[in-house]
């Protein structure tokens, strides 16, 4: 069951990393490895906060790039829909013309992240305004924009799964509390 898991939020890693978490999983140490690691919250709560977070990044890595026309928080995003940032266009008639309107949407979910795990976000949905796919001059931009990018996408990876496996847990607890109930009667 767990290993389902952690072959399903860290899909690209090799098998050795599967191996190691699984071990932290089993020491109960996976949530200590997060953090320990990230122990810094962030105080960006607000859409206001997270544009002037995001444009504050841009431009300084990414002068070339368009602004995004809206940058916001979105509780529709969640993990169990596999998508926790959002890069639309949409394009509105406006005086006559067709624009496109650039809009950046990131899960509230990183509301409550450590602060890294939210640039990270971030990052990647401003390198989506230059490369549309996920291919390598994608990820340049995006190490280019955070040096350590590859480590927190892994690491959120991780704390993502640690909140999966907790829940799977609670859940399975739950459903045996159950069973034992109805067999007592
Ligand atoms: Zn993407």
């Amino acid at each position: 069951m767990s290993l389902q898991l952690i072959q399903q939020y860290l899909p690209s890693y090799p098998a050795h990393l599967h191996a190691q978490i699984a071990q932290l999983h089993r020491e109960g140490k996976l949530g200590h490895y997060i953090s320990q690691r990230y122990p810094q919250a962030h105080h960006i709560q607000s859409d206001k906060a997270l544009y002037d977070f995001c444009i504050a990044l841009k431009q300084r890595y990414l002068k070339n790039a368009p602004l995004p026309d809206k940058v916001h928080f979105d509780n529709r995003l969640t993990v169990e829909k596999q998508t926790l940032g959002l890069n639309t266009a949409i394009s509105r008639v406006q005086g006559g013309n067709l624009k496109a309107k650039k809009e950046i949407r990131i899960s509230a979910f990183f509301k409550t992240t450590p602060a890294e795990f939210l640039t990270m976000i971030v990052v990647h949905e401003l390198a989506h305004l230059k490369e549309r796919n996920h291919d390598k001059a994608f990820y340049q931009l995006c190490l280019h924009m955070e040096p350590n990018y590859m480590q927190y996408e892994f690491d959120c990876r991780v704390h993502l799964l640690w909140l999966a496996l907790g829940k799977m847990e609670t859940e399975l607890k739950q459903a045996s509390t159950l069973q034992r109930g109805s067999q007592e009667k």
